[in-house]
């Protein structure tokens, strides 16, 4: 590796912290304090809707609780801040900028009924529905005509052709051919940046090292390292780990009440901590037993202080 260790745990707090949350930011925090590298602590919290201030504060005290301690984020500060992205939004319309002033990027006028009737033929055509590149080249006359109408505009990333391939810490070498990454929205209508956007710059600023987060992300992978390599930036290094499972291997969703991580319910942690422990125990844990330890005692020591 040899280079300066700097991971991030990036929660979007929808809600209580899902298991799977929890073990990625343990895998985060023990790889830092491991390597001497720096624990960031990152809120992406631009899904306004979604995202409340009392799941904010429940992230931050659940990380806190299981001792998680972090190097830059919330309440600490730090040198990359701000830490919420949702008072990152001049940063992200920067960016967008300058894809815009490379061509990279171009304003894409259609609606999202128009988008879906095109899906619909795609998908009757059997061809793979995505973005068809119809705003592409658009002329000024094409563009006043649309802007005439009245249209809404959102920022689109174009996907040169070819593909991208990149090594993968866990799984190895992954290509993604771009024929399945058609081009995609950066912000919104409204001004508002994706998820895509937000994460690929803040990985950059914030001098991310490595990118550890579940494997439901891995096909967004493209997406960010072409942000990313547009503007010349050094891309960070990518470990995309097994989905945390039940017993029966079937995937703990979000919406599962009994893995999320509640603290003023301790038969929840002490299930997703369990769960957890369990499932550093049977995948390749690339820090030993060690982790599973510390879970396994902290389980024991949450059951002592509440004698269950
Ligand atoms: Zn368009």
């Amino acid at each position: 590796m040899g280079k300066e260790v700097r991971v991030r745990f990036a929660p979007s707090p929808t809600g209580d912290l899902h298991v799977g949350n929890i073990r990625t930011a343990l895998f985060d925090w023990a790889y830092a304090r491991h390597t001497g590298g720096t624990f960031i602590f990152r809120i992406e919290d631009t899904d306004t809707t979604r995202v409340t201030d009392e799941y904010i504060q429940a992230a931050i005290d659940t990380l806190k609780w299981l001792g998680l301690n972090w190097d830059e984020g919330p309440e600490v500060g730090g040198p990359n801040g701000p830490y919420l992205q949702s008072q990152r939004l001049g940063i992200y319309a920067e960016w967008a900028q300058k894809f815009l002033d490379q061509k990279d990027a171009y304003y894409c006028y259609c609606t999202p009924v128009e988008l879906e009737a095109r899906r619909e033929a795609q998908r009757a055509a059997n061809v793979a529905p995505g973005y068809d590149g119809q705003c592409r080249d658009l002329t000024d006359a094409q563009i006043a005509d649309y802007k005439g109408q009245g249209r809404e505009a959102v920022v689109r990333m174009r996907m040169p052709d070819g593909s991208t391939t990149f090594t993968d810490e866990i799984r190895g070498e992954v290509t993604f051919d771009h024929k399945f990454v058609p081009d995609f929205v950066l912000v919104r209508g409204d001004g508002s940046p994706l998820y895509t956007l937000a994460v690929a710059v803040d990985d950059v600023m914030m001098k991310v090292s490595h990118v550890l987060r579940g494997e439901d992300l891995l096909t967004n992978t493209a997406r960010q390292l072409h942000l990313q390599q547009c503007l010349g930036y050094q891309t960070p290094s990518y470990l995309h780990l097994p989905l945390v499972t039940n017993d029966a291997g079937e995937k703990l969703s979000k919406q599962t009440k009994a893995t999320a991580v509640d603290i003023a319910n301790p038969e929840s942690i002490q299930v997703s901590l369990s769960r957890a422990a369990n499932h550093l125990g049977l995948k390749n844990d690339p820090f030993g037993g060690s982790i599973s330890q510390w879970l396994n005692r902290k389980v024991k020591e949450w059951r002592e202080r509440h004698s269950i």
